[in-house]
Parts: C-alpha cells; sequence; structure tokens
C-alpha cells in the first residue's frame, strides 16, 4: 500500500506525558503537530507509574490549562516520614524550604492531557524517525502506511522507545541496582497522611498515597524475583512487618495492581541530533526513590516547547540549541539526588556500608541543614 504523505511543523513519538505536554503546549501556541502512539488510549489511561509533582510541575500542569483536577483531586503533602531503626521522624518541607509537593497519579495527568483533544494517532506500527530528523513514518491502526515531513520531530517514546537509536554518537550511562520494586495499588485508605519511606533489615518499603481511597505501596524484592513469588497476603504482611511501629496499624485491601519495577539509572546524551530531540525517559531513567521521573519529563517538555516555540515563531535557535546541555544539568542533580535516596534507603550491601547507612539516616533526621537538602532536591531544585 502507497504511504499517505502529509506535512506537520512538530511530529511527537509516544503519548506518555512528556509527549501530550509537548503537544499540549505547542497546540496552545497555535504550533501544528502529530503524535504517535503504539498503545491503546485506555492501556495509556491506565499505566500505574508515578504520583509525585513537584511544586513548580503542578504550576506548570496549570499554566498549561491542565490543573483543574490536580488541584481538586490531587493532595498537598507538606513533608514525608523517615523510618529506620524502629522510629518514624516526620521531615517538614513547608517549614524547610516553604514548598509542597501535590500527589496526582500519572494516570489522571495523562487523562487530563488527552481530554484537550490532542491530535493522537493511537495503536499505530512500524514507527521510524528518519536519521535527518525530518521525516516520522508509521503503520496506523487500520494498516494504512504514514510518512509525516516534519520541522522537528521530539522522540518522547520513554526507555524502549526507536527515537534514541537515531542520535548517532551518543554517550550513555547506565547503572542497574541489585534489587527490584514490586509496586501494589489497593482499594484502602491510605494508613498515613504523608509517604513513609522505610529502612527495615528485610528491605526498603516506601507507603504512597493516590487519593483519599487508593493506596500505592511498593517492598524491595530480589531484581529477578517472579510476582508469582508473591500472593497478596504475603504482600501485606511483609509490609506490616517493614512499616511496624508501636500504636500504628496498616490497613489491608483489595489488591487491583502488582508489578514488579527494575531500580536503574540511564542517562544518554546528547538529547538532541538535527532536528531530532529527546524528552523524558527516551532520554534518561531515575530510580523511583527521588520521585523525579515523571517531573523530569514534564519539565523536558515544557523546556522543548518554549524551544521550538522561540525557532518556528521567530526563527530563534538558541533555546533549542541550549537545550540538551539545560535539561542534562537537571537530569544529573535528579540522577545524583536519586541514587542518594536509593542507597540510603535500600538494603546495604555489608555491615560496614550498613553502619555508614544508619549513620546518614540518622543525621537526615536531626540536622536541619540535611533535612534541607532532602527536602530542597525532593520539591524540586
Ligand atoms: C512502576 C513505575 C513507578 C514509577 N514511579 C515514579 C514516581 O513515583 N515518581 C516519578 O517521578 N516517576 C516515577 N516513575 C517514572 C515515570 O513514570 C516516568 O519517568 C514517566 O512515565 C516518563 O514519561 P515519558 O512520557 O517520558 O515516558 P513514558 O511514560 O514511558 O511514555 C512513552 C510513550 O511512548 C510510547 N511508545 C514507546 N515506543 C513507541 C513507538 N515505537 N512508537 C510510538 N509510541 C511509542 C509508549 O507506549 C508510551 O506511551 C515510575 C515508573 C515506573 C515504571
Amino acid at each position: 500500500m502507497t504511504a499517505a504523505m502529509s506535512r506537520t511543523q512538530v511530529g511527537i513519538v509516544g503519548a506518555g506525558p512528556a509527549g501530550l505536554l509537548l503537544g499540549r503546549l505547542l497546540t496552545l501556541q497555535g504550533i501544528d503537530c502529530v503524535i504517535v502512539e503504539n498503545r491503546g488510549r485506555s492501556y495509556v489511561e491506565a499505566r500505574q507509574r508515578a504520583g509525585v509533582i513537584e511544586h513548580r510541575i503542578a504550576d506548570l500542569l496549570r499554566s498549561a490549562g491542565v490543573g483543574a483536577r490536580l488541584d481538586r483531586l490531587g493532595l498537598v503533602h507538606n513533608g514525608i516520614y523517615l523510618q529506620f531503626d524502629g522510629s518514624r521522624h516526620h521531615l517538614d518541607f513547608k517549614d524547610l524550604t516553604g514548598r509542597t509537593v501535590t500527589v496526582y497519579a500519572q494516570t489522571e495527568i495523562v487523562k487530563d492531557l488527552l481530554a484537550t483533544e490532542l491530535p493522537v494517532s493511537f495503536d499505530v506500527t512500524d514507527t521510524r524517525v528518519d536519521p535527518s530528523g525530518s521525516v516520522l513514518s508509521y503503520v496506523d491502526a487500520d494498516g494504512r502506511p504514514h510518512e509525516v515531513t516534519c520541522d522537528i520531530i521530539a522522540g518522547c517514546d520513554g526507555f524502549h522507545g526507536i527515537s534514541r537509536a537515531a542520535v548517532p554518537g551518543r554517550t550513555e550511562w547506565q547503572r542497574d541496582f541489585p534489587y527490584a520494586w514490586l509496586g501494589i495499588l489497593a482499594d484502602v485508605p491510605p494508613s498515613t497522611d504523608e509517604l513513609i519511606y522505610a529502612n527495615h533489615p528485610h528491605g526498603f518499603a516506601l507507603h504512597s498515597l493516590r487519593s483519599p481511597t487508593v493506596s500505592r505501596l511498593y517492598l524491595q524484592v530480589p531484581p529477578d524475583e517472579p510476582l508469582s513469588a508473591w500472593p497478596h497476603e504475603r504482600i501485606w504482611d511483609e509490609l506490616a512487618t517493614r512499616f511496624a511501629l508501636p500504636g500504628w496499624t496498616l490497613r489491608r485491601g483489595p489488591i487491583t495492581d502488582v508489578s514488579i519495577t527494575p531500580m536503574r539509572v540511564f542517562v544518554t546524551t546528547p538529547m538532541r541530533h538535527g532536528r531530532l530531540f529527546l524528552a523524558g525517559d527516551s532520554a534518561h531513567i531515575v530510580p523511583p526513590t527521588g520521585a523525579k521521573g515523571l517531573n523530569l519529563a514534564l519539565a523536558d517538555a515544557a523546556l522543548l516547547a518554549e524551544g521550538i516555540t522561540e525557532f518556528i515563531r521567530h526563527s530563534r535557535p538558541d533555546l533549542l540549541d541550549a537545550y540538551s546541555d539545560s535539561r542534562q544539568e537537571h537530569v544529573w542533580r535528579a540522577v545524583h539526588f536519586a541514587v542518594w535516596m536509593t542507597e540510603m534507603l535500600h538494603t546495604a550491601p555489608d555491615p560496614f556500608a550498613a553502619e555508614l547507612q544508619r549513620s546518614q539516616l540518622r543525621y537526615v533526621a536531626s540536622s536541619r541543614a540535611m533535612a534541607t537538602s532532602l527536602a530542597e532536591n525532593y520539591t524540586g531544585y
């Protein structure tokens, strides 16, 4: 079948948070775009992932006109709890930095952006980006091939996407941690008002939230752990053990989603080749301990939208030229913070490292300077 030929200003690969926010911001500027996504809409809207939004990213979503549900349903958190050695300590971000974070699920951000009626083609196959970054080709859901000539292409197709491979001569860094996160979503009111990060001899545990009636919880498990090793009863028992505190009870309820996520860092540079730009997880992955992946993806999209607008509207390439270096600076700060949090909270590799870790935890819990550093990074540096 001959390919349908068309033209647009910006071709976007991937309808995750980065691709959708980029599409929304460009549309607000009157710039044409097409978004192609290899999954179906219902899958994309239901994919369980992140949920902690930095204060400036919440403002960004509001300025993109998709903040109404966030403001109505998002849970504003003033801090987090750190638990170790049988005690729970509150870090008050509002007091330490004047800033807060908002708990609002990534699934809801995706729904909010899709509700703005962006031009997304779902269920495409065989997506390709030509090496010059000016032609995006794909086969649509009805089997019809398309070739779209673009001024700019944005690769927002996540870690497993195809865009990154079109950047030649890139440098990549990867570190895989010797553990994974088993994550559950449960229809039960959270047993805490703010997130609990727990360091326990059995391993790390995180009590997160999604809404007043839905809890999100995680357990550190071996990296090759099969899900079959974790019947629901065992998951709740282990969570109860790792969060145990006199006078505190973990509420249990029906588990609606279980997944295992490897813990890794991945960074590629540059995030650009010619007219092709990478944004979000296609260029960087950080361990979720720092709650940074979604925030980085949305911040990439915002800067890229600004650069593209300046370039297309005013023929000024300066912002686009600075995009990769500017974002790499933020990415590496987030990587450092996420690795620091990860190594402070997960099972230490040997008894010496375990003593250093406990000393670090005591220091963060007792020193205003250390707590402020954590708060500053967590709420968005
Ligand atoms: C289990 C889990 C928990 C997480 N928890 C947190 C957290 O607490 N805090 C946090 O900040 N971050 C967290 N993250 C990370 C966060 O979810 C990601 O950083 C975020 O999804 C990145 O958005 P993105 O748009 O760059 O990529 P993605 O969300 O991966 O979107 C990429 C899109 O591209 C599509 N695609 C891929 N290949 C193609 C192709 N060839 N053609 C067309 N489309 C394609 C994909 O289907 C997808 O829809 C978590 C991630 C996981 C997996």
